[in-house]
């Protein structure tokens, strides 16, 4: 409804990216959901496209775009299935690092791989360190020109159908979270295993694994930056991350409205389609004023990205946290409008609801936004 200014470039990526949804996702989207399978052939559209590459810098074989770009490509996915659209984005998750942090020797070797369609992941939580990230346990050992790494990672997205993650361990467990420092494994690494697929309540067309990692030896050039920085290359890599779960979420709310106003504008109840109900209508009302707003939050942030990246953590973990919360809030009213259609798993609504759950929870929960974003506050006024 509301008139938005993108440039024709952007228009243009939006339309490809629809175009994707709509042949390679939307017939599909429900089976996967109920079998709770990955189907590659999305992302082998996405990467026939160049959008494996969306944000890759063009003398490594990407389109060099930005955040902003990556953000419409990740919305108007998450329209048609939020659990492809977070396959996608976490292989941005764990490209991230090595454009933000990676020597030109490990740029030129992943990056050009990468942007034609092999996927990556980012690993950070574990068993105990969940929102406590600086918990982490993993060891990096240096021994030579190795590093050897032991460890568990759990809950990670693209485990197993990665070709690249990247890993926070400990290389110097005394100094807490000033020991990290991230690696890149490579899958086929001896001592890397892929753990079970876990079975989950939503975004079940993306698969999440643990790691094991029982003494993986890595050369020592797998090193992103340098020792130590493991934390600060996580936290930057998250604040890129979250506003792309905010621009998922703006997608998937849009896609549940679309879905529950079809319904709304059709089904009769006491002689008139439903929607002439002023209760009914200005539920829909306040899903487009939300979702608006959750979608203004999320661009403004991705701009911002774009030209100040260094102020970026507050800005993203508000992207994050309320574009999320918008569409927890829209999915669910959504459900409500379509009445016993909306629980029915054979409209896609039910769904949609189970999937923007897991947004208030991964790439940091919802609270430990607020977190940041009180502490950014203090720091703003100080
Ligand atoms: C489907 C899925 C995919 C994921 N993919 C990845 C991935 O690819 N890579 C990766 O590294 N991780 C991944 N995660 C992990 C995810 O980032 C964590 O689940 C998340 O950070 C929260 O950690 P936790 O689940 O251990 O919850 P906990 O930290 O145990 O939190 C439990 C509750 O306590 C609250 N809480 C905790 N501490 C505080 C505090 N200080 N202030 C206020 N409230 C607090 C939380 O907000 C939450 O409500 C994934 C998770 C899921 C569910």
């Amino acid at each position: 409804m509301l008139q938005h200014f993108w440039t024709e470039e952007e228009k243009l990526l939006i339309e490809l990216v629809e175009r994707i949804g709509k042949e390679y996702v939307e017939p599909y989207a429900r089976q996967w959901d109920e079998e709770e399978v990955y189907d590659p052939r999305p992302l082998k559209a996405l990467a026939r496209a160049d959008l494996m590459g969306l944000v890759i810098p063009k003398e490594y074989g990407g389109l060099g775009w930005g955040v902003k770009a990556l953000c419409l490509a990740v919305e108007h996915l998450s329209k048609y299935c939020a659990g492809v659209a977070t396959t996608y984005a976490a292989t941005f998750l764990g490209a991230y690092p090595i454009i933000l942090f990676g020597s030109p020797e490990q740029k030129a070797r992943y990056l050009p791989e990468i942007a034609k369609g092999r996927l990556c992941a980012f690993a950070l939580t574990e068993p105990q360190a969940g929102s406590d990230a600086a918990a982490i346990q993993t060891r990096a050992q240096k021994e030579g020109d190795y590093y050897i790494l032991n460890g568990i990672k759990q809950w990670i997205t693209n485990g197993g159908i990665a070709d690249y993650y990247v890993i926070i361990a400990l290389t110097d467990p005394k100094k807490g979270a000033r020991g990290a420092s991230a690696f890149v494994v490579e899958r086929g690494d001896p001592g890397l295993a892929v753990g079970k697929k876990e079975k989950k309540m939503g975004l079940r067309a993306s698969v999440t694994t643990e790691l094991f990692f029982t003494n993986c030896r890595i050369p020592r050039e797998r090193l992103l930056g340098r020792e130590g920085l493991g934390f600060i290359l996580a936290m930057k890599t998250l604040d890129y991350a979250r506003v792309g779960a905010g621009a998922q979420a703006v997608g998937l709310a849009q896609g549940a409205m679309e879905v529950a106003l079809r319904h709304a504008r059709h089904r009769i109840q006491f002689g008139q389609p439903i929607y002439h109900f002023q209760a009914v209508s200005h539920t829909f009302a306040e899903m487009a004023m939300r979702i608006e707003a959750a979608r203004a939050l999320v661009y403004q942030c991705a701009q911002a990205l774009d030209k100040a990246p260094k102020e970026s953590a507050g800005p993203s973990a508000m992207a994050k946290a309320f574009a999320t919360d918008v569409a927890m809030w829209v999915t669910e009213r959504a459900v409500q409008m379509m009445g016993g259609y909306g629980y029915m798993r054979d409209f896609p609504a039910e769904k949609m609801m189970r999937d923007a759950k897991c947004l208030q929870i991964y790439e940091g929960t919802n609270e430990i936004q607020r977190n940041v974003i009180a502490r950014e506050l203090l720091k703003y006024y100080r």
